[in-house]
C-alpha cells in the first residue's frame, strides 16, 4: 500500500503562493494611486482581456451573474420573452434569465460532453424565444456552430471556460460572452469580478451603461440600470495573472490526459470533441457508485466535489418546474464526480487520484 497523499479539491491560495511579489506590488500600487473605480487598471485589463479572447470589446463588471444578466438586458431581453438554457449547469445560468423577467427553457445535455444538445434546441423554440445561452460546462467549449444552427442570438456563458478553444480559436471572439472571475474559476481575481465580451459595439455601450446606473453620460440616466463594477484592485490582480493563464490551462489539459488515459476502465471519463480544446476546469467522471466512490476517495484524503448534485429545475428558486420531466439532468445529478484538478497539483497527487478511483 502506497502513503496516502493528501489531495485538496482545489489549492486556491496556490495562486497568490506562486506570485504573491508582483500580487502585493500591483495592490500597493493601486492603493497608493487613490484610484479604485473606474480607473486606469480596469481600463487596461478590459483591453487585455479583449485581446485574449479576440473580441473588439470588453466590460469589467461586479461578477458572473451580473456578466449574465447584463448581456441579456443589453440584447433586450425582458418579461414575455424565453431564453434557451442548459437543464444541466451552474444555477447562476438561469438566474440571470429570470432576472431580466424572461423564463429559462431547459434544453437537456450531450451526456458524453456535458454540454447542451443542439439538435434538442428546435424542440424548445417557440415564437417569445429570444436567445440560447449555451454555457461551456466544466471547461469544454459548446456545439457553438450546432447553437447558431436555429437562426437566433446566441449569448455565452464562458465563466468556467477562460483560454478555451474551439476550432483553434479562443471561445468569446464570436458571441457575447459571459465571464467570471471568482477565485476558483481558471482565471480568478482575490474577491468578485467578471466582464462581457463582445464584437457589437452597442452591446458593449449598453452593457457599460446599464452596469453604471444606467448611465452613459454623468448625471443622465437613460435606463434603470444597476450598479456592478470590476474594481482596480481585482483588475490589478487579474493583469498580473492573466499572462499565467495559458500555462496553467496546459497544466489543466496534461492532468485531464492523465485521467483520460487511466480511467476509462473504471469510470465513465468525458468525451472531448475533436474540435475543442478545453479548458478543463473540472475533471468530471460519471459511475452509478458514485457516492460509494466520493467516499472511498474521502476515506484516502481525496477530497472531491459534485458539481451539481441538484438540477436548477429541482432548486425550490424553480419550484413550478419541479414537474418538467428533464431525465438525462437528472441522471448526471446522481452519478457525476469532480475530481481534484488545478494547475498547482504535483504529479504525486495527480498518482494519488488515479490510484484512488482505479482500486476502488
Ligand atoms: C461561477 C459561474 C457563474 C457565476 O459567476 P459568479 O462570479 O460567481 O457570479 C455563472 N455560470 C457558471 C457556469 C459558473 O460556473
Amino acid at each position: 500500500m502506497t502513503t496516502a497523499v493528501p489531495v485538496p479539491f482545489l489549492d486556491v491560495g496556490a495562486t497568490y503562493r506562486e506570485l504573491h511579489a508582483e500580487i502585493d506590488q500591483a495592490v500597493a500600487d493601486v492603493l497608493h494611486s487613490g484610484r479604485y473605480i473606474r480607473g486606469p487598471q480596469v481600463e487596461a485589463f478590459e483591453q487585455e482581456w479583449a485581446d485574449y479572447c479576440g473580441a473588439r470589446y470588453c466590460v469589467g463588471v461586479g461578477n458572473g451573474l451580473d456578466a449574465l444578466h447584463l448581456s441579456l438586458a443589453a440584447f433586450n431581453i425582458g418579461a414575455g420573452d424565453e431564453v434557451i438554457v442548459p437543464s444541466n449547469t451552474f444555477i447562476a445560468t438561469w438566474l440571470a434569465v429570470s432576472r431580466t423577467g424572461a423564463s429559462p427553457v431547459p434544453v437537456e445535455p450531450d451526456p458524453r460532453t456535458f454540454n447542451i444538445d443542439p439538435a434538442r434546441i428546435g424542440d424548445a423554440i417557440t415564437e417569445r424565444t429570444k436567445a440560447i445561452m449555451p454555457v461551456h460546462l466544466y471547461g469544454q467549449p459548446a456545439d457553438l456552430p450546432g447553437c447558431y444552427k436555429h437562426g437566433l442570438p446566441v449569448i455565452a456563458d464562458g465563466a468556467q471556460a477562460h483560454g478555451a478553444r474551439l476550432r483553434g480559436l479562443p471561445v468569446g471572439r464570436g458571441e457575447t460572452t459571459a465571464w467570471s472571475f471568482y477565485p476558483c474559476k481558471n482565471l480568478g481575481c482575490f474577491g468578485d469580478g467578471g466582464a462581457v465580451t463582445t464584437n457589437s459595439p452597442e452591446i458593449a455601450r449598453r452593457v457599460r451603461a446599464l452596469a453604471n446606473y444606467g448611465s452613459e453620460f454623468r448625471d443622465h440616466h437613460d435606463e434603470q440600470g444597476i450598479n456592478s463594477r470590476l474594481d482596480e484592485i481585482q483588475a490589478a490582480v487579474l493583469r498580473v495573472t492573466l499572462p499565467h493563464l495559458a500555462r496553467w490551462n496546459e497544466r489543466r489539459t496534461e492532468i485531464a490526459e492523465r485521467y483520460l488515459c487511466t480511467l476509462a476502465g473504471t469510470v465513465t471519463v468525458p468525451v472531448v470533441r475533436s474540435w475543442v480544446q478545453p479548458a478543463w476546469h473540472l475533471f468530471v467522471i460519471r459511475t452509478a457508485q458514485r457516492d460509494a466512490l466520493q467516499e472511498y476517495l474521502a476515506e484516502r484524503g481525496i477530497e472531491t466535489l459534485v458539481h451539481y448534485p441538484i438540477p436548477p429545475h429541482r432548486q425550490d428558486a424553480y419550484i413550478r418546474m419541479h414537474g418538467r420531466n428533464l431525465p438525462i439532468a437528472e441522471h448526471l445529478a446522481r452519478e457525476v464526480l469532480s475530481l481534484p484538478i488545478g494547475p498547482h497539483m504535483s504529479d504525486r497527487e495527480v498518482d494519488a487520484v488515479i490510484d484512488g478511483v482505479n482500486s476502488l
